[in-house]
């Protein structure tokens, strides 16, 4: 995997346009029924390709069939936690490398 702080102009740009955005209000559980219906949630995986798949999320996210309230599922917390890293070292560098550029033009 790519070291984030390698990233191109032009592969940041790439990253900002993918759409890695997370559903921070969805719901956490620990078990897979929705709490509203009792209903037994289904498992959906989106795959989320960025840089030309040089990265690849898997996300899998918990969906109540009857409601269609979403999960996270607990143990991807990690993911998203690198994928909210991801995200903010992006926008820093971007912010970064805007004001150099208006510093050294
Ligand atoms: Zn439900």
């Amino acid at each position: 995997m790519k070291n984030y702080e390698d990233l191109s102009e032009e592969e940041l740009n790439e990253l900002k346009e993918a759409d890695i955005e997370i559903d921070e209000n969805a719901s956490e559980v620990n078990e897979s029924v929705c709490k509203d219906c009792n209903e037994n949630l289904v498992k959906i995986i989106e795959n989320k390709n960025i840089l030309d798949g040089a990265i690849t999320f898997h996300i899998i996210k918990l969906k109540c069939p009857r409601c269609g309230k979403t999960y996270l599922d607990l143990n991807q917390a990690e993911k998203y936690d690198f994928l909210l890293t991801l995200e903010k070292a992006t926008n820093q560098k971007q912010s970064l490398e805007s004001l150099s550029k208006r510093i050294m033009s």
